[in-house]
């Protein structure tokens, strides 16, 4: 049903100019007009509010459960843990949040097993792989597991065992469909994995759906990621509302070889067994919010009338005419982009977009990247004394970057840097301060980010119309 359902989206969405996404990317594309029937739209919302919310099964309901507002109240109940509008109503982003993988512990209630707060009496742990998949050599899901594992022992003070026989705390297996413990998974993708919380027998126990394509690269599904968050789960963590968490239900893609276990999760396992014993007390990334006073912006662009605004290893993505905006992983979109995006701009008339960090810059193509990038910003035409761009943007065959107070301004049509150039920004932007974060275009206006506040540029008028927060495009007022 998952898949015929997909497969519908996906031939909407080709249909769709905005966005020409790939099926793999599907979940992350914004709401499709029309694109499921009611009926099948309600037996997902019951079979998610079954699994994750604790809405008794139909059959098992009694006339009060069965009622419409207990729905609506559980539907409230699961917007509310995604940071989405509580409508108690399965609109379209509500939908589209449903049929994203992730883990299958519920995110409310006490999880699978014990209730109350159970966590492990000793801090020296074991485990066991039990089962193989068959999609990694044993090697590299030992080397998987063993990492994962490391997220959680370098912020703590616990230490885990790898033993081969005999009963392990932390049972590890790949199993398929109904295995036993009255929680089946269900095939490739939705529901990728679960654990147990800490406790005799099962509890601790980590399964993972043979099912799935696990691997160690950025093609879904990262074996390391997903461990390191079941993990969390053996120990005692529940759900985090932490979009930027490893305890977020949902799947997301991070470099393994440079991740950082996020401070939200931390906070959380310390909570449990105390801080480590390092002498430091590790730290990991916050992630941003987007009506956080102090918030700037690394880099904006244009992509076909959607707006990106990227900060950190995030990117927020305005919707054109609805107005809404969603928090993404860079990495979600595009695996091979580092973090830190610090300038971009839109050249509308070749449907490219280009992204700066240091030297290096890619071109993307709707949501895709181009062939031979990175290239390096020497191509433009800089002196080799420019080793970063702070802002750009294109306007009328024109591309403007600002370095510093100093702004360059490119020819398009004939592929070179235009004489005279730099040129210093008060000279070309009166009243626009001295140091872009970012810049846009929109209605021959150009939008400036610098700090906490934009300016209104208008083109024609040349000069500025309105200061404003910055934060008001992500919706805060
Ligand atoms: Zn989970
Ligand atoms: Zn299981």
């Amino acid at each position: 049903m998952a898949a015929a359902l997909a497969e519908k989206a996906t031939l909407n969405l080709r249909i769709l100019p905005l966005l020409l996404l790939l099926s793999a990317r599907l979940a992350q594309a914004f709401p499709v007009p029309g694109a499921s029937p009611k009926e099948k739209n309600t037996r997902i919302v019951q079979d998610y509010l079954e699994k994750f919310y604790q809405l008794p099964p139909k059959g098992f309901r009694s006339a009060r459960q069965n009622s419409s507002s207990v729905i609506v109240e559980k539907l409230k109940e699961m917007q509310r843990f995604f940071g989405l509008n509580e409508t108690g109503k399965p609109d379209r982003e509500t939908l589209e949040m449903m049929q994203k993988p992730r883990c299958g512990v519920p995110d409310s209630g006490d999880f699978m097993l014990t209730p109350g707060n159970p966590k492990w009496k000793q801090t020296n742990l074991t485990y066991r792989i039990i089962k193989y998949t068959t999609q990694l050599s044993e090697t590299d899901v030992e080397a998987a597991i063993k990492e994962a594992f490391q997220v959680w022992s370098d912020v703590s003070t616990l230490t885990f065992t790898k033993i081969s026989q005999g009963e392990a705390d932390i049972e590890i297996t790949f199993v398929q469909g109904d295995h036993g413990d009255n929680s089946p998974f269900d095939g490739p993708n939705g529901i990728l994995a679960h654990a147990f919380q800490p406790g005799q027998g099962i509890g601790g126990d980590a399964h993972f759906d043979a099912e799935e394509t696990w691997t160690t690269t950025s093609s879904n599904y990262n074996l390391f990621l997903v461990a390191a968050h079941e993990f969390g789960h053996s120990l005692g963590l529940a759900h985090s509302t932490d979009p930027g968490a490893l305890m977020y239900p949902n799947y997301a893609f991070h470099d393994p070889s440079t991740y950082n276990l996020p401070q939200d999760d931390i906070n959380g396992i310390q909570t449990i067994y105390g801080p480590s014993n390092n002498p430091v007390q590790p730290t990991g990334p916050t992630t941003p919010t987007a009506c956080d006073p102090r918030l700037t912006f690394d880099a904006i662009a244009t992509l076909r009338g959607e707006i990106l605004f990227f900060k950190d290893k995030y990117f927020w993505r305005r919707h054109p005419q609805l107005g809404m905006v969603e928090l993404n992983f860079i990495s979600l979109f595009w695996p091979s982009l580092p973090d830190g995006i610090q300038a971009a701009y839109e050249e509308a008339d070749k449907d490219l977009v280009f992204l700066f960090k240091g030297c290096q810059y890619w071109a993307l193509r709707g949501y895709d990247i181009e062939q031979g990038y990175p290239r390096v910003i020497l191509d433009y035409g800089f002196p080799s004394s420019v080793q970063a761009i702070d802002a750009a943007v294109y306007y009328r065959r024109k591309t403007y970057f600002f370095v510093k107070d100093q702004i360059w301004r490119y020819d398009n049509q004939r592929q070179s840097m235009e004489p005279g150039y730099p040129k210093s920004i008060a000279s070309l932007f009166p009243g626009i301060g001295s140091k872009i974060d970012a810049v846009f275009q929109q209605n021959h206006v150009f939008l400036f980010f610098s700090g906490q506040i934009y300016y209104t540029f208008d083109l024609g008028a040349h000069r500025v119309t309105r200061v404003r927060r910055s934060n008001r495009w992500l919706n805060c007022r």
